[in-house]
């Protein structure tokens, strides 16, 4: 299928080819979603939200609601007010949600419309909220989009207080599966927390027969507003959850640590010891157990892991935990790539790979895309590719095993309800990759060298 990847790489400014980003409003909408009876709604044209929804639905294979101001030919030359005003009755009449979340498009960025304006002018019903984020799309990417959302509902609802003893928790862009995983941290620590936002049993709410438009997940708007008294932010992926921690700061004074995503086995320390340092400094026996697995399963692997290549691709901070992870299994993470542009992700990836003394085999890449990275593949092959579903590809086209991580995974199912986060995460994510490497052993070993036993 990608046959015609040249090898010779050349250096594009003016398009990108089988993009490693998509764009901010998927991010808003998705943070929208992690509040509950919240509805995202999208200030642009039709065509937009039906790709956002789309997006979303086809990774968490669960219905991603959000309305439109539905913008023709007049909006775009008179402005969105309008159809905003109109919009978002029609969506409380109809739909009855507790609160709107708005996010623009390029279109109505372009067009210049005043989100702060149109919102102060509209007759909202008593009790009900509309908040407000601009996320234009040729900036930044998905993950841009989900901080800047954030940063809204902050900047609306958050209302500084007598220091509480909740510990706010901002999981940064992951699954539900890895949000339950915080949760079970985070109760093993005997820690009072809010997470925000808070996307399980929203997009991976269970069958019950019965169709339900807002599901009993979420963040609640008393929690989001409760953030302001929280004594504590732990803002989990620095590329991520550092501008709405800092909106927080700013507003209601709320001080923060910035973490790493908790992905494999120092990572997930360094959040466990977090953790620790607000709880008086305990660490619950059965974490304990978990990271004493989870070394376990590192050394009775590890000479299927070490010294073999791999691309790690995704979203940034995603990307970097994953390449942590990587290098303490004694992989070669040779490529780390993202599409979401920021030199800070390459800076981070570059100190990293000094720090285990693989500076000259290792290189990472910011604002580029997978044929960037098939072409990197073509020149100097590796041994397994660790991301998105949109490495797959290239995984067919050079025969490399593809472990799924991140986001999206559009073609297989279960894995937002998995976790790769924590010990118990790492875990899982060290047996798929020492799974798919040793699959990919027996697949093409001489008949001589296939081993029941390994
Ligand atoms: S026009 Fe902009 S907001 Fe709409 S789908 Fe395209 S990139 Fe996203």
């Amino acid at each position: 299928m990608l046959d015609l990847t040249p090898e010779k790489h050349m250096d594009r400014t003016g398009v990108l080819i089988n993009p490693c980003k998509t764009c901010q409003p998927v991010g808003a909408l998705f943070a929208a979603l992690g509040v509950r009876r919240c509805m995202p709604y999208s200030h642009g044209s039709q065509g937009c939200v039906s790709y956002h929804r789309t997006y979303l639905t086809r990774h968490f294979k669960e219905p991603a609601i959000a309305c439109t101001s539905s913008f023709t030919e007049g909006a775009c030359v008179f402005g969105g007010g309008p159809n905003i005003r109109q919009g978002a009755k029609n969506v409380f009449d109809i739909y009855d949600p507790d609160i709107i979340a708005v996010h623009t498009t390029c279109l109505s960025e372009t067009i210049g419309d005043d989100l702060n304006t149109y919102i102060e002018e509209m007759d909202i019903p008593d009790g009900k909220y509309v908040i407000h984020c601009n996320t234009p799309s040729y900036v930044g990417s998905h993950v841009t989009g989900f901080a800047n959302m954030m940063a809204g509902f902050i900047k609306y609802l958050a209302v500084k207080g007598k220091p509480t003893e909740q510990v706010a928790l901002f999981p940064g862009f992951v699954n539900p599966g890895d949000i339950r995983e915080y949760k079970h941290l985070l109760k093993r620590m005997k820690l009072k927390n809010i997470v925000f936002p808070d996307c399980s049993n929203v997009m991976d709410a269970p069958m019950t027969g019965e169709y339900k438009m807002y599901p009993d997940g979420g963040t609640t708007i008393e929690e989001i507003r409760a953030l302001g008294s929280c004594r504590k932010v732990l803002a989990l992926g620095r590329l991520t959850s550092e501008e709405p921690a800092a909106q927080l700061k700013r507003k209601c004074g709320v001080d923060f640590s910035l973490l790493p995503l908790p992905i494999g086995l120092a990572d997930t320390d360094a959040f466990v010891m977090a953790l620790a340092a607000l709880n008086g400094g305990d660490v619950d026996a059965v974490i304990e157990e978990e990271r004493g697995r989870l070394v376990d399963l590192m050394l009775d692997a590890n000479p299927y892991y070490y010294g073999k290549k791999v691309a790690v691709y995704g979203d940034p901070d995603t990307v970097l935990g994953l390449t942590r992870f990587c290098l303490e299994l004694g992989m070669i993470p040779s490529y780390v790539l993202t599409g979401t542009p920021g030199e800070t992700f390459v800076r981070l990836a570059d100190s990293m790979f000094k720090e285990y003394g693989r500076e000259n085999e290792c290189r990472a890449f910011a604002a580029k895309d997978l044929f960037d990275l098939h072409q990197l593949i073509k020149d100097a092959p590796v041994d397994l590719l660790l991301g998105n579903s949109h490495g797959k590809q290239i995984a067919k086209a050079e025969d490399i095993p593809l472990v799924r991580a991140g986001f999206p995974v559009l073609d297989r199912y279960g894995h937002p309800s998995l976790s790769i986060v924590g010990y118990r995460g790492a875990f899982a994510l060290a047996t798929k990759i020492a799974d798919a490497l040793m699959d990919a052993f027996d697949r093409n070993c001489a008949d001589e060298d296939l081993d029941l036993v390994m």
